[in-house]
């Protein structure tokens, strides 16, 4: 049987299985938390369509710290069961996709006035690798003064008392929601980006499906449900708001956060480090990878437009000064920032808490139309989040409708998503040098084959069949590689314009910006021809990707809204 792919050219059938039949469920949000209950409910028999309307991964999930990771400093909060399901998960979500989903030491600085000290950070760091049940050799380690300089050198000295060594998990999130996103399909469910639910449909008061507007090809049609979930992130409440019943209770609560990216030779720290910012006693990463070291995030009270918050000059100066106080020789300016990106976290409201004081668990809303809506929540911790509801959801169609009785039970905690198919850490490497090796016949650089690795896995081996087909016709060896990504991107990932590519699916316009200026024109020639564009609709799409281009380095005030 053909495997079923996240394919753009087989966008309308999906449009077309979903209004075709009455869907079990229907999943609004095609962020990691809609992703990972398609995927759940997909391999539970359920009947499933998710509506996303733009990219896929486009709101908070592209937009992270990106690091799957307990939530050390929830603790201080006393957030025991939090820090202890994040915990464990990470170890899961490693092993479902070791591809993408990498260990990551993390350097704790003890500095002099500093929020923990050596005896509290010891203790704590302890009781977080206890929660979740951290293997042996993966423990925290405490170090001194002079092992923690040696650890770090770039950290300042003078308030330096100690450090304590830790493991997290590094990861991509707008990957991480498409790899998911392409398991689900291959489990038989319809996921489609562009596609907004601009209405519902009601029968005695009972939510029964949605009206969906498709951005691509202007048009409308009905979807019609059992069930509906509200995974929309920051606009959950705006979902809310649609439905008859309107928002009960509990609001949401959005905070802003931002992550500035500099050259690796500008910040060239040895690893991670998770440290203090003196002004406020909130706590920021810095991190490096391929070529840069991104820091974040800040964390603000947002009340503008959702759509697109941006990097303003005051979130560019908050992280330099806590950058240049922590690593006083690199002195750094906004003119060294060559990206960044901003998202909102969708919490929940607590009276009278500050934006780092609110809490990150996920909650269920029930409204009395039937519609469930989930939010809150962590990137890390999205499949046990997409378990809880979709338990939810199967128990309410069991109790309405006996053909439900048969369905499995969760099965996505041994599941391996798309791409993620290696036992170990070293089986990564070893794909990596196999593959490699090989690509040498046509000239490809290693290099590309460990980038390639580490966004798809063990569909590389799709990338590079197709670039070997391409061996003659492309002269360049790169340009045939970045042909052969892109097609695979366009065929089994659903991009379908130089944004999704060059954002979500690939992450250069974070963290290759600098050589996007002369590539893009070049990929939207490729794409034009992919996709059958006339030069109209090319240079629309280039524009499209110039102004996101420009804009992550405008900190100006908060500008465009969509
Ligand atoms: P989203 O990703 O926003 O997805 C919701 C989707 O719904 C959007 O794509 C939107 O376009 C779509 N949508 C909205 N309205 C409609 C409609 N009418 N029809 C169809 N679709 C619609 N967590 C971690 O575990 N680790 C971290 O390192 C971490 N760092 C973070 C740093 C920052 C700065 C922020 C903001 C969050 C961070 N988080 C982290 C939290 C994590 O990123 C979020 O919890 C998670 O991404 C939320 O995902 P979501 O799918 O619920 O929302």
């Amino acid at each position: 049987m053909e495997i079923r792919k996240l394919s753009a050219i087989n966008r309308q059938s999906f449009i077309d299985e979903m209004t075709n039949q009455e869907l079990d469920l229907l999943v609004v949000g095609g962020g990691i938390t809609g992703a990972g209950i398609a995927l759940d409910a997909a391999t539970r028999g359920l009947k499933i369509g998710l509506v996303e309307k733009h990219d896929f991964a486009w709101g908070t999930s592209s937009r992270s710290t990106k690091l799957i990771h307990g939530g050390l400093r929830y603790l201080k909060q006393f957030e025991v069961a939090l820090v202890r399901e994040v915990g464990m998960e990470r170890a899961v979500v490693h092993r479902n996709a070791r591809h993408i989903v990498l260990p990551e030491k993390m350097l704790l600085p003890i500095v002099e006035g500093g929020s923990l000290g050596q005896t509290m950070s010891s203790i704590g760091l302890w009781v977080y690798d206890l929660l979740a049940g951290v293997e042996n050799e993966e423990r925290r380690r405490m170090m001194g003064k002079e092992e923690t300089e040696q650890t770090e050198p770039m950290l300042r000295k003078d308030i330096l008392n100690g450090g304590g060594l830790y493991y997290e998990y590094r990861t991509d999130d707008a990957r991480l929601t498409i790899e998911n996103m392409k398991s689900a399909v291959q489990h038989g469910a319809n996921c489609v980006n562009y596609t907004e639910v601009v209405d519902y449909v009601y029968e005695n008061d009972k939510v029964i499906g949605a009206i969906v507007k498709d951005h691509l090809k202007d048009e409308t049609f009905t979807i019609k449900a059992k069930k509906i979930v509200n995974a929309a992130g920051p606009w959950v409440d705006t979902l809310r708001e649609k439905d008859k019943d309107g928002i009960q209770k509990k609001r949401l609560h959005l905070t802003k956060g931002v992550h500035l990216v500099f050259p690796y030779e500008k910040l060239p720290i040895k690893q991670a480090v998770y440290f203090d910012v003196p002004e406020d006693g909130r706590m920021i990463f810095a991190i490096p990878r391929e070529g840069i070291t991104y820091v974040g995030t800040t964390d603000t009270n947002y009340k503008g437009e959702i759509g697109r918050p941006t990097t303003t000059q005051a979130d560019v100066d908050y992280t330099l000064s806590a950058i240049n106080k922590m690593f006083p020789e690199v002195n750094l300016h906004s003119a060294d920032v060559v990206s960044t990106w901003a998202g909102l976290r969708p919490l929940i409201h607590e009276d009278g808490k500050s934006p780092s004081e609110l809490s990150r668990k996920d909650e269920i809303f029930q409204s009395s139309t039937g519609l469930l809506s989930i939010a809150g929540g962590k990137l890390t911790g999205y499949r046990k989040m997409a378990e809880r509801i979709v338990d939810l959801v199967v128990k309410q169609l069991q109790s309405e409708n006996s053909t439900y009785s048969n369905l499995k039970s969760c099965l996505t905690k041994n599941m391996r998503l798309s791409g993620g198919e290696f036992e170990t850490q070293e089986a990564v490497e070893t794909f990596i040098t196999k593959r490699a090796g090989e690509v040498k016949q046509i000239y490809v650089a290693p290099i590309y084959v460990r980038h390639l690795v580490h966004k798809y896995g063990t569909n590389t081996d799709i990338i590079i069949e197709k670039a070997f087909e391409l061996y003659k016709d492309i002269s360049n060896p790169e340009e045939r590689i970045h042909f052969a990504e892109l097609w695979y991107s366009i065929h089994n990932e659903m991009s379908t314009n130089l944004c999704d590519y060059l954002i979500r699916r690939t992450g250069r316009l974070y963290f290759q910006r600098q050589t996007l200026g002369d590539l893009y024109p070049k990929l939207a020639d490729m794409m034009a021809e992919l996709l059958n564009w006339d030069e109209s609709k090319k240079l629309r799409e280039m524009a499209k990707f110039k102004a996101e281009y420009d804009e992550v380095l405008d900190f100006s005030t908060q500008k465009k809204m969509v």
